[in-house]
């Protein structure tokens, strides 16, 4: 076989083989196969699509380039959430120790920054000496110590999606249900786990702009969990305004302690309560959504979640004095507001070209081996249906360089629009839920087929 046929194949429409997607994936994990031509094969797959044979063959290929975590000597449920990538998208670094504190495992594998979007790998490591290169005995020790480790793909597990999602963020190649759904779907099921919640993104933030795209990315998800025997439900979420006032690295570390704290953004206080609450619900820990919403509730109100943190960053060798005093993570040199040329309400918010703008910052990645700053970003003081006076600010841009700055605003200046009547708002936060089983307790047997609300 020759990379230059199977690209051609797929370049004109054609059905791979599984044994021609095994070729590719295996290659390019070895090595034997160069960048140009995965990325030009990825460009063909972005144009082409793949069929539900071919998704079920790449998923199956990357899930099985590296090992499956073997937890069955850990006891209780191991659960995690993903999400398909937002701006101020850190629900997962909130959710995490909320999850493991009230008694479920998470063994959670990210990404770093993709496209436009965050990367819970990259706000980790704005946390002064935080290690997310956890060979899989590490990962173990963790996750057995604390109840929850957080890690990126290694070259143990996952690495086909460790490379491919490199190579995806620098080559206009990630915005593809199958490219998604196979990365998502191949890390987690290496993960051995027994339930996950995804969180499908959808709005002029997220790779799915269009509803009824995020929903059948969501059942795509959930039909590959499904045959995998794994239990999975997603919400589809609204991503047309950042989530959360921060975006940027260590500002949505900084956010996320406020919220275990008992504070922060009633939006994205409120999102995660919805996706701990599943967890706990897919974990058999609450009977229902509802009791689940309550107990993340009750662990964030009683500290519990916030000390997890505190134990899980100093378990993988992080600064745990960030969470008593937040000025330890990295702090910009300078700030400058962007101010409203006028009166009236915000109308909306062009979320992408935030995202876009914290990437010029500094804060993501134009090329594979580009460093992150870890400090910039920026913090919104607007939300979409707000009141807006001339001069008040829409948000603070956190920055280090002034040439990127500069690049940013020709994003930002006409991110924000205004308009003179009352506008109806954002969205509703959570506008569907996929794959619910009936009864939420242990299923029947041979029960809970999944459904879409
Ligand atoms: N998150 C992932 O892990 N992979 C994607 O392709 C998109 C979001």
């Amino acid at each position: 076989m020759r990379p230059v046929d199977i690209i051609r194949k797929k370049r004109d429409g054609g059905e791979l083989s599984r044994e021609e997607i095994h070729f590719i994936v295996d290659g390019y994990t070895r090595d034997a196969i160069p960048d140009y031509q995965v990325s030009a094969w990825l460009m063909a797959v972005v144009w082409r699509g793949m069929s539900r044979a071919e998704l079920a063959a790449l998923t199956e290929a990357m899930l099985h380039s590296g090992r499956v975590l073997d937890l069955s000597s850990f006891p209780g449920m191991k659960v995690d959430k993903h999400s398909t990538g937002g701006v101020g998208d850190k629900t997962s670094l909130i959710i995490a120790p909320v999850a493991a504190a009230g008694g479920l495992l998470v063994p959670m594998i990210s990404g770093r920054g993709l496209g436009h979007t965050g990367g819970t790998l990259d706000k980790l490591e704005s946390i002064p000496g935080f290690n997310v290169n956890l060979p899989k005995a590490e990962f173990l020790r963790v996750l057995g110590a604390c109840g929850c480790a957080l890690a990126g793909q290694t070259s143990e597990i996952a690495p086909a999606d460790k490379k491919l999602y490199a190579l995806r963020d620098v080559t206009a190649t990630v915005d593809s249900p199958p490219l998604i759904c196979a990365s998502i779907m191949s890390k987690k099921l290496a993960e051995g786990i027994d339930g996950l919640v995804l969180d499908v993104k959808t709005g002029s933030g997220a790779f799915m702009k269009r509803e009824e795209d995020a929903v059948a990315l969501a059942e795509l998800m959930v039909e590959t969990g499904r045959l995998m025997g794994t239990r999975v439900m997603a919400l589809i979420t609204d991503m047309s305004q950042p989530l959360g006032r921060a975006a940027g690295n260590a500002l949505e570390i900084a956010e996320c302690i406020e919220v275990l704290r008992g504070g922060g953004p009633g939006d994205l206080r409120s999102l995660c309560l919805e996706l701990a609450g599943w967890m706990f619900c897919l974990g058999r820990r609450s009977a229902d959504v509802e009791e689940g919403r309550q107990l993340a509730a009750e662990i964030i109100a009683d500290g519990r979640g916030l000390e997890k943190f505190r134990q899980i960053i100093g378990l993988q060798g992080g600064d745990p004095a960030v969470i008593d005093d937040p000025s330890r993570l990295p702090q910009s040199r300078r700030r400058v507001d962007l101010l409203s040329p006028g009166e009236g309400f915000l109308a909306d918010i062009a979320c992408e070209q935030i995202g876009l703008a914290v990437v010029m910052l500094g804060g993501g990645r134009e090329k594979k081996e580009d460093a992150v700053d870890p400090a910039v970003g920026i913090v919104l003081h607007k939300r979409i249906g707000d009141p807006v006076r001339e001069g008040e600010p829409f948000c603070t841009i956190h920055y280090n360089s002034e040439t990127r700055l500069a690049a940013a605003r020709v994003l930002l200046d006409p991110a924000f629009r205004v308009v003179r009547e009352a506008s109806p708002g954002a969205p509703p936060l959570i506008r569907k839920r996929i794959g619910i089983q009936p009864q939420s307790r242990p299923a029947a047997p041979g029960g809970g087929a999944a459904d879409t609300e």
